[in-house]
């Protein structure tokens, strides 16, 4: 059997897609497996474009172009791995394969997102005003909360800082080494 055959007989040839979707061996990562006539593995889809297109070019990697959102489960599972057309890959450099990687499973998350609900009843003015009130009110405290944690800590860092300061002259050692952090070794009490 040439290896023509061979490969031509692990064929499922999708008529609406156009796919050919490799039934026989796959790599761990979903794409088909095919032994060359040198006996060397390599994917289906490689062997495919270099016997009916061209040899791929040097520092290139064949991208599925089928895999664009239809059908796509994404990953290994994707239908798109498994297919040897090899006028359903491109040569390109790995950074655009791999930026390509999740877009059928992008494109079809996309497609599943639900529809923003609407409201049955829109809300009145005052309704829309009270909102607006509690956002404020909430938004002030939080604020001032935020405001009062930096005030603090903004403090006993200086503090920290100047009491290290103080230590390292009086003991004219250099760096103490001595953590400003809490925790052991600590020159302050938590
Ligand atoms: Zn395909
Ligand atoms: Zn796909």
């Amino acid at each position: 059997m040439t290896a023509i055959d061979r490969f031509l007989s692990k064929i499922k040839f999708d008529d609406v897609t156009g796919c050919w979707i490799w039934t026989g061996a796959l790599q761990y990562g979903g794409y088909s497996v095919f032994k060359t006539e040198a006996n060397k593995l390599t994917t289906g889809h490689r062997w495919s474009y270099e016997r009916f297109v061209r040899p791929v070019p040097p520092g290139l990697e064949l991208d599925h172009t089928c895999h664009n959102g239809t059908g796509c489960v994404g990953g290994p599972k994707c239908i798109h791995r498994r297919c040897v057309n090899p006028w359903h890959v491109e040569p390109v450099p790995h950074i655009v394969n791999h930026r390509r990687g999740n877009r059928g499973l992008e494109l079809e998350a996309k497609k599943n997102l639900p529809e923003t609900p609407r409201r049955k009843y829109p809300k009145t003015e005052a309704q829309k005003a009270r909102d607006r009130e509690r956002y404020l009110a909430n938004r002030e405290k939080s604020t001032a909360r935020a405001r009062r944690w930096y005030a603090e800590h903004k403090s006993r860092a200086a503090a920290r800082a100047k009491a290290r300061y103080a230590l390292r002259k009086a003991n004219d050692l250099g760096n103490t080494g001595i953590s400003n952090q809490d925790g052991p070794g600590s020159i302050f009490p938590a």
